[in-house]
Formats: C-alpha cells, sequence, structure tokens
C-alpha cells in the first residue's frame, strides 16, 4: 500500500505512521526526517536547507522533490508498501510526485488528511520530545522516557527539536495552511482523499482507518 500522510505539523502524522508501520509493514519517509539528517551530516543540501527549517519556512520545491525521487526509485524497501509523511507540502509536489510514480507505475493508493485545531497542536508539539538516534516520540506529559532526556528503547538523548516553540510553532502552521490546500485539493479531486479527526487520540484515528482499509475491495480480495 502507498499513502500519503497529510496534516499540519503537530496532527499526529508521526504517531500515526509509527502504527502503520508496526500493524502493516509500511516503510516511513519523512522529508522532514530526511532533511535534518542532511543537515545532520552538513551535505551541501544540509547547508542551503537550514535556514529555511530553521523558520519554519518551507524548504524550496526541488530539493525534497530530488530526495524523493531517488528514494522511490533506487530504495528496494519501498517496494512493499510506504508512508510519505510531511510529503508533498505544495501543488507542485504533488504533481510530481505524480510524475515519478507514473514512471514506476506504482500510483498512489490513498492521501489520508489529519485534521486538527491550533490549541491541540500548540500543546502537542510545545511538549514533544524526540529520541536523537532512532525517532522515538515522547511528550512531556502524556508520554514521558522513563528516564529523564533518555530512550526508552536506545539509550540515546531525547531532545526537543529547535523549532517546536510556539511562535515557530504558529509559523510552521501559517505556512502549512496557505499551501497544503491546494494539495488536500488536488487529490480530493483525484477520489484519494480520507479525512481523519487527528485531534482524537491515536488508537481511535487507528482504528477507523483500519475501517477504511478495510472497506476498500482493492485491499479486501483474500
Ligand atoms: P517536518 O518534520 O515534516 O515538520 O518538517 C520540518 C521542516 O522541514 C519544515 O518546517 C520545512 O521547513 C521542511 N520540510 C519538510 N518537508 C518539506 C516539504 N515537503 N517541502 C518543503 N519543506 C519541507
Amino acid at each position: 500500500m502507498r499513502l500519503v500522510l497529510l496534516g499540519p505539523p503537530g496532527a499526529g502524522k508521526g504517531t500515526l505512521a509509527a502504527l502503520l508501520k508496526e500493524g502493516l509493514g509500511l516503510v516511513h519517509i519523512s522529508t522532514g526526517d530526511m532533511l535534518r539528517e542532511e543537515m545532520k551530516k552538513e551535505t551541501a543540501t544540509g547547508r542551503e536547507v537550514k535556514k529555511f527549517i530553521e523558520k519554519g519556512e518551507l524548504v524550496p520545491d526541488e530539493f525534497v522533490i530530488r530526495l524523493i525521487e531517488k528514494k522511490l526509485t533506487s530504495d528496494k524497501r519501498v517496494g512493499h508498501g510506504y508512508m510519505l509523511d510531511g510529503f508533498p507540502r505544495t501543488r507542485k509536489q504533488a504533481e510530481d510526485l505524480d510524475r515519478i510514480l507514473g514512471q514506476i507505475r506504482q500510483p498512489l493508493d490513498y492521501a489520508l488528511y489529519m485534521e486538527s485545531t491550533l490549541p491541540v497542536i500548540i500543546q502537542r508539539l510545545g511538549g514533544r520530545r524526540v529520541c536523537r538516534n532512532c525517532g522515538t516520540l515522547y511528550h512531556i506529559r502524556n508520554k514521558p522516557p522513563k528516564k529523564e532526556k533518555v530512550c526508552d528503547l536506545c539509550g540515546a538523548e531525547v531532545y526537543q527539536r529547535a523549532d517546536d516553540n510556539e511562535a515557530t510553532i504558529r509559523t510552521r502552521m501559517d505556512v502549512y495552511l496557505k499551501n497544503t490546500r491546494s494539495v488536500i485539493d488536488y487529490y480530493n479531486a483525484q477520489g484519494k482523499l480520507k479525512k481523519l479527526d487527528g485531534d482524537k487520540d491515536s488508537e481511535e484515528v487507528q482504528a477507523v482507518l483500519m475501517q477504511i482499509f478495510h472497506e476498500d475491495h482493492k485491499f479486501n480480495k483474500h
């Protein structure tokens, strides 16, 4: 199954992705993670994108499209299905994704849209913490690591992303709404959009999603 996860930062895409990875074995492809990796390795791309990411603005389309094209056409693991998290964020990215997938004859199955409200997002992202090594997500109130700032799973440092502060979260939400409306309309017109309530907790969202997959005859032949 090939999915796109849409929704503002903090709507729960990362948590849903972790559940889908475990439940359906889908590979999780996050352009935010890929870009942070480029920054960590201090590649030419990493140096170019840093200023945009730190301000909460979108990185120019060509950087993310290049990363995604390489991933989808050369990484064998994606052949069994994947979900794209944080991509596409603009109409141009959505069109280029269809072009790339058309060339390898692997069309998308669904675009899942996690809708969420600003107060919920600020509460979630303000308290969000991430493992620097394995990417496990924590929340200072709802899901703190057992030992402060130490990942339960791998023992590496658990940190707060520089762009998870309230001012940058508001900018990211504005940027998201401005650009991504057209992406939502794009998938709606293709009949691939499925809306999910991102303010609900992740188990409820997952149950609704499994029902959607179950009712789709394409995934229900056996
Ligand atoms: P995320 O981890 O998805 O919240 O992404 C973190 C930051 O990376 C965003 O605020 C953007 O600056 C950048 N970014 C990630 N994905 C994209 C994308 N598809 N297009 C443009 N910028 C992106």
